[in-house]
């Protein structure tokens, strides 16, 4: 692996550059003895170690923010907005270097590493125009001789936690938004594949982004309790999966914060027997098994109406055509799962989708793999038929590459299924019909909807809008949302008197009507 020599510390005690943490615009040696080894999913060679960040260095990340927040809120928005435009730039010419890291420490083939990092990319695109997104309103003359406007004012110190499955994009969802309103950032990034972020957060730097605007801390539960409970720390930004993000929510918001979570998902395609049979199985199969299916929108249950059903064979077809590898062979479909521990437990849930009495149609599990990769966290893709509501397979996030096929008679039948589904991240119809269409996506209540379209995560000048069960807190990342989230609206009241007035003393009430 090539390093970027300042990113990492000491090579004792087993000669593994230990990734640093960044405080104050310094990438510092953390005095953690606790170190998490960073490993190559594809061979278990590990590449690297990632320290436990202590209490005193959680502390000294969120003391530099607050104290660079007193000039960074007031640094004109041009500068910021010409930073972002660096930062953009800079991304954009390391793309595929830093995509070659990402796919070595997460997996995923360098296409998806590359789609990783432009989906981030786009959201520092949207940061640029930040001036117009951060515009306040204004009414003029609401009350004799009287105004009034709001201001949207960055809130201080922000906190983000992120998981392994999008180690580019989800930082970059976070931390650029969140600076180029004004505030200042601790970045808490996957320590299972904390190297692509690091590199996104050095390029930063070099875009100007100020000493203490940005501090990276690295961390599990300890280092996420303490950002949650810091007095300082005025909003979090967490995704990752439910039973994680719900306690971030709870303890965060005891706590006074802002916390927006984002997390797991069971995403539902509805296929009508009238869709187009090539396309849909298409997109059905790299929904459910690109990237191995770590995906938070990957379409894992598909639910066959009518005629429908009797495409399954032509979907185990084109599963079994896909090919399982490592992820930086430009023959491989499907890359391995993060760890021995998530390989494991895809595994089990299929052997119970198989003891729940579902009907095993293709099996990934043990696929066959040369040399070293009879070492990686392999699962190929795996296809359950027959799966019903209370099999865990269906009522567990599976998060691999395995899809599983529900059964409808009608349209309404397959509506009310997914509806009952506690997620709701994402959701796809496949027709050709406008009418069953629209009544989709009318009747659905899932917050992000797909006609057509197997995985519908929004462009930036939208928001990301997953909802129910899959979401805490009102407002999601990036697009106006976003903006929102990371600012305080303060609402002016204003009266100006002309110098010549001579009024007795100041009505302290306005008399609106
Ligand atoms: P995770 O919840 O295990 O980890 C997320 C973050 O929380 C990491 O930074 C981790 O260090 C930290 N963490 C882990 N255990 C913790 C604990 N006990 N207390 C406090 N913090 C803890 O998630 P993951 O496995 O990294 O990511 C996969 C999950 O993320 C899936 O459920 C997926 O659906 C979800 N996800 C959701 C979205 C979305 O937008 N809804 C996007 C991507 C991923």
């Amino acid at each position: 692996m090539s390093t970027t020599p300042h990113l990492y510390g000491s090579h004792s005690p087993v000669s593994r550059p230990t990734v640093r943490l960044l405080i104050q615009g310094e990438f510092v040696d953390s005095r953690s003895t606790e170190l998490h080894p960073i490993v190559n999913p594809a061979t278990q060679e590990v590449l690297a170690q990632v320290p436990m960040a202590t209490p005193e260095e959680v502390d000294a990340a969120v003391a530099a923010a607050r104290q660079a927040f007193v000039t960074w809120k007031a640094t004109p928005l041009a500068v910021r907005m010409r930073i972002m435009l660096r930062f953009q730039a800079l991304l954009r010419e390391h793309l595929s270097r830093i995509a070659h890291v990402l796919t070595l420490e997460q997996g995923k083939t360098l296409a998806d590493a590359e789609g990783d990092i432009v989906r981030g990319l786009e959201v520092v695109e949207h940061a640029c125009s930040v001036g117009t997104l951060q515009l306040g309103e204004l009414a003029e003359n609401v009350a004799n001789g009287v105004d009034t406007y709001t201001l949207r004012q960055p809130i201080g110190v922000c906190a983000g936690i992120t998981p392994f499955n999008f180690p580019a994009m989800i930082p970059l969802w976070m931390f650029p938004m969140a600076i180029a309103c004004g505030n200042t950032f601790v970045l808490k990034p996957s320590e299972q594949d904390p190297l692509v972020t690091m590199r996104l957060v050095e390029l930063a730097l070099e875009a100007g982004v100020p000493p203490g605007v940005l501090n990276v801390v690295h961390g599990g539960e300890h280092v996420v309790n303490a950002l949650c409970d810091h007095p300082d720390v005025k909003a979090i930004s967490f995704v990752g999966s439910t039973r994680v993000g719900t306690h971030v929510y709870e303890r965060a918001s005891l706590n006074g914060k802002r916390v927006q979570c984002m997390m797991g998902a069971k995403n539902h395609a509805i296929v009508v027997p009238d869709a187009n049979k090539e396309q849909t199985l298409n997109a059905l199969a790299g929904a459910a098994f690109g990237a191995a299916g770590q995906r938070c929108m990957a379409l894992s249950v598909a639910v066959l109406v009518g005629e429908a059903r009797k495409w399954v064979p032509d979907l185990v077809a084109r599963a079994k055509k896909l090919s399982v590898g490592a992820g930086d062979s430009a023959s491989t479909d499907v890359g391995p799962l993060i760890s021995c521990a998530a390989r494991e437990r895809v595994e089990a849930l299929i052997a119970r989708g198989v003891e729940d009495g579902a009907q095993l149609e293709l099996d990934g599990r043990i696929p066959s793999l040369p040399g070293a990769l009879k070492e990686g966290n392999f699962v190929g893709p795996t296809i359950f038929s027959g799966v019903r509501p209370g099999m865990s397979v269906y009522e567990q996030e599976i998060f691999g590459p395995v899809l599983c096929i529900v059964e409808a008679e009608t349209m309404d039948e397959a509506i009310a299924i997914t509806n009952a589904n506690p997620n709701g991240n994402g959701t796809a119809i496949f027709t050709q019909s406008g009418a069953a269409a629209r009544k989709f996506e009318e009747e659905i209540e899932v917050g992000q909807v797909g006609i057509n379209v197997p995985i519908p995560v929004p462009v930036p000048l939208f928001s990301f809008t997953g909802s129910r069960g899959s979401k805490l807190g009102d407002l999601g990342p990036y697009g106006k949302q976003v903006v929102l989230f990371y600012t305080q609206t303060k609402t002016v009241t204003a009266r100006w008197f002309d110098d010549d007035t001579t009024a007795g003393p100041v009505n302290t009430t306005i008399r609106l009507h």
